[in-house]
């Protein structure tokens, strides 16, 4: 091993928006590995690895300076809508580190009895939530949560002679992941039209439906925050035909301890945990998307699943289970968080943050210039920019401090502003995100263009960021 070294300096964010830690060559230490030395096989090592070699104070201030250029939950209010980028309470930190919680789950059943309650406590309390008969904690996220589901909804399907059954219908409004989910599934999607109000049309329902339709996925209060009522006779229809019906759970936030998807003929869902139960949103990371289904589904939903026997907990695979579609339980310390935070709220806890979240969507909305087409609306609401660009608006919300809503999305409201500021913003911050907004509306294009002026970073090139992202440390090319 040889290495030389001198001082790391400072980081910068270069013209085309990269971040680039300012490091000669000096900086580095070159570590040459003997490839005697090694253990693995030659196409598993690598023949040099460079790292910079640098003082704690240096470091400290390297990931100081990293965090202070994001923006993130903890440091102000970020209101995109159907994410629901609600506050993570430090209390489910704790819970999580807990020294008990660091238990590897291939240990025998018996000496995992405590884990294998809190998973079974937790598929209860999700079950009661949703008032669905049966849950599974195993997805890693709410899009695996629902290629899960709709793969439960083909198995049950083809269990009873019904494999003729190829359409999944999906309102033209919906979240991207439905449609990928329904396709990746292998189904023909039918995309469903709006009625004028926003909601479910009816008749377009009607003509979509037939003898192969597998199932309807539906939101409910949908992508403009606005509740189905017409849910119980959408649900028979479905039925009628013999469809399921499925349920995103990304808005549950809006019903928690109020209303419930099972109640309104929901199928099948899943539960964003991130979203609805303040655990963090995973960003590649691990995360959670239980799924729950009604009994009639149970026996295809995904093994092992955690019962309860007159002395003990233990795993069991349900008799025509789609299989494993994660590890053991799913992401341990995700639903420990998870079962952290429903435990503590409770049953009161849990519906006040529903009338929160609705009460402060409907005072934010009322505060701000931007017209909101569609009401009344629940958790959320959506905004039109007008004549502005929608993503300037958003470039241009960041120099006011604030984290800008979702945008163009859904498409039914021209230039979106698909707004949700969950029930965690103070009065103060509702008022602090609609000046932003208002200040936005007034201003010209070609301040918007140029924005934003005072983040570290400013318009970044988003295809390259999302494709090529940079996510560990890398020495820079020579000059
Ligand atoms: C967030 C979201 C999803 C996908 O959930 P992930 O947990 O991000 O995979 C699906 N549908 C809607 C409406 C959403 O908002």
């Amino acid at each position: 091993m040889t290495g030389d070294r001198t001082r790391y300096d400072q980081a910068r964010w270069t013209d085309d928006g990269q971040y680039e830690p300012l490091l000669s060559e000096k900086d580095r230490t070159r570590v040459e590995i003997d490839e005697d030395d090694s253990p693995l096989p030659d196409d598993l090592t690598r023949d040099s690895l460079e790292l910079p070699e640098l003082s704690e104070p240096e470091l400290a201030r390297h990931y100081t300076r990293l965090s202070q250029m994001t923006y993130g939950i903890d440091s102000g209010p970020y209101p995109l809508g159907s994410c629901t980028m609600k506050y993570n309470p430090k209390f489910t930190e704790d819970v999580a580190a807990l020294p008990s919680g660091a238990v590897h789950p291939d240990r025998t059943e018996r000496s995992l009895q405590g884990t294998l309650e809190l998973c079974y406590r937790l598929q209860d309390y999700l079950g009661r939530i949703g008032g669905m008969d049966a849950v599974t904690l195993q997805p890693p996220a709410g899009a695996a949560g629902e290629f899960t589901g709709i793969r439960v909804a083909a198995a049950y399907h083809e269990h009873n002679g019904e494999d003729h059954r190829n359409e999944v219908i999906v309102p033209e409004s919906a979240h991207g992941t439905n449609f990928a989910t329904a396709a990746l599934a292998g189904y023909d999607v039918i995309s469903l039209p709006s009625d004028e109000g926003g909601r479910v049309d009816l008749e377009a329902l009607e003509a979509a439906l037939s003898e192969n339709t597998a199932a309807l996925m539906l939101t409910n209060p949908n992508t403009l925050g606005l509740f189905e009522r017409d849910i119980v006779e959408i649900a028979e229809m479905v039925h009628d035909v013999g469809g399921l019906l499925y349920y995103d759970g990304a808005n549950l936030n809006a019903l928690l301890g109020r209303a419930r998807p099972g109640d309104m003929g929901f199928d099948v869902m899943h539960y964003n945990v991130h979203k609805t139960f303040a655990t963090p949103h995973g960003g590649g990371g691990p995360g959670a998307g239980p799924v729950g289904v009604v009994d009639d589904l149970a026996p295809f939903l995904p093994a092992p699943r955690v019962r309860k026997t007159a002395t003990e907990y233990e795993l069991f695979e349900p008799e025509h289970t789609i299989g494993h579609v994660h590890g053991f339980q799913g992401n341990w310390l995700v639903l420990v968080k998870t079962f952290a935070y429903i435990a503590r709220l409770g049953d009161e806890g849990l519906t006040d943050a529903s009338a929160k979240a609705v009460l402060n969507a409907n005072y934010l909305a009322s505060q701000i210039e931007y017209d909101v087409p569609y009401e009344p609306f629940h958790h959320e609401f959506v905004a039109s920019a007008g004549d502005q660009d929608a993503a300037d608006v958003a470039k241009r919300m960041l120099d006011y401090g604030v984290h800008p809503p979702t945008t163009k999305w859904p498409e039914i409201v021209p230039e979106a502003l698909m707004t949700e500021p969950t029930e965690v913003e103070s009065k103060e911050t509702l008022d602090q995100l609609a000046a932003a907004f208002n200040a936005v509306a007034g201003e010209d294009d070609e301040t918007l263009e140029t924005a934003p002026e005072r983040s570290s970073a400013r318009r970044i090139d988003q295809t390259s960021a999302a494709r090529n992202p940079r996510l560990s440390w890398q020495a820079l090319e020579e000059e």
